[in-house]
């Protein structure tokens, strides 16, 4: 996770990724799955369901800037993971939701499950305004966290999160993981199935983030015996192959084979 403590500076400011930035805008696609893994199969997050969002929301950002620049001249600059820029400040500023203790930005009545795209341009647009929710009373989140990683302050500890120790964790995996992990192969959701405000969340109509039959039907027996030929073939164009067969595998060899009691319905 070293990467987040990268170019701060830059990260602070988008005048420096693109000089002379006029607005910042904040574009959220929902990415919640139509259809389910079963229970019993070892679980990925639902952001890893479809196709990678980074080639998905890149296209898509293209095109609105190809839409902008028609307005009137301008210089624009997409940014999709790709630039140190904080996605979730400007959509808060921009009035899409609020961070919640999750750390994850929550669109009222429509939920968490969003990627985030930023646009930035030389055109100066009219601002909306940011949103001013928050959290309120709810902790839902702080006490369904399987290994304790959220502090309550809307600090995530990424050395205790699932979701980081499977997919960025290089290597073996401390020893506690494995009394947490449940069957979950690859992310973590339990931290937006809790939230109340993905009770609202609808099945995106974004047929790329829709799961594959091949996706669905896959099972602890066939990632254990999953070839590289058989993983490229799945996952290239997925946020899976950030892990590797091997991380994959590694992480399989912890997970349990029947899912976590209780939990939230989505
Ligand atoms: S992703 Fe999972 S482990 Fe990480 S903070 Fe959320 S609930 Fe906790
Ligand atoms: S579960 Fe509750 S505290 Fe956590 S992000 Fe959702 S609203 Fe906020």
């Amino acid at each position: 996770m070293e990467w987040a403590a990268r170019h701060c500076d830059l990260r602070d400011d988008p005048e420096r990724l693109l000089p002379g930035t006029k607005s910042v805008v904040v574009v959220a696609m929902n990415y919640y799955p139509p259809r389910l893994q079963p229970a019993d199969a070892p679980q990925f997050a639902y952001y890893a369901y479809g196709r990678d969002y980074h080639e998905v929301i890149k296209q898509r950002l293209w095109q609105l800037a190809a839409s902008i620049e028609q307005m009137a001249p301008c210089q624009t600059r997409c940014c999709v993971d790709s630039a140190p820029i904080r996605e979730r400040y400007w959509a808060q500023q921009a009035g899409l939701g609020f961070i919640g203790l999750n750390n994850a930005l929550i669109l009222p009545k429509r939920g968490s499950y969003y990627f985030l795209g930023v646009l930035l341009t030389t055109l100066e647009l009219e601002p909306d305004m940011p949103c001013t929710l928050s959290c309120g009373e709810c902790r839902a989140c702080i006490d369904a966290c399987p290994s304790g990683a959220l502090s309550g302050d809307g600090a995530v500890d990424a050395r205790r999160c699932l979701s980081c120790l499977t997919i960025e964790h290089h290597g073996e995996l401390p020893d506690w993981v494995s009394s947490v992990i449940g069957n979950r192969v690859f992310g973590c959701d339990e931290c937006q199935k809790c939230c109340p405000h993905n009770i609202h969340a609808q099945p995106t109509q974004v047929t790329e983030f829709h799961p594959s039959d091949d996706f669905l039907s896959l099972t602890h027996d066939r990632i254990a015996q999953m070839t590289q030929e058989e993983f490229s073939r799945l996952f290239s164009h997925s946020a899976v192959r950030r892990t590797k067969l091997a991380g994959l595998q590694r992480n399989l060899s912890i997970v349990s084979p029947s899912p976590p009691k209780g939990g939230c319905p989505k």
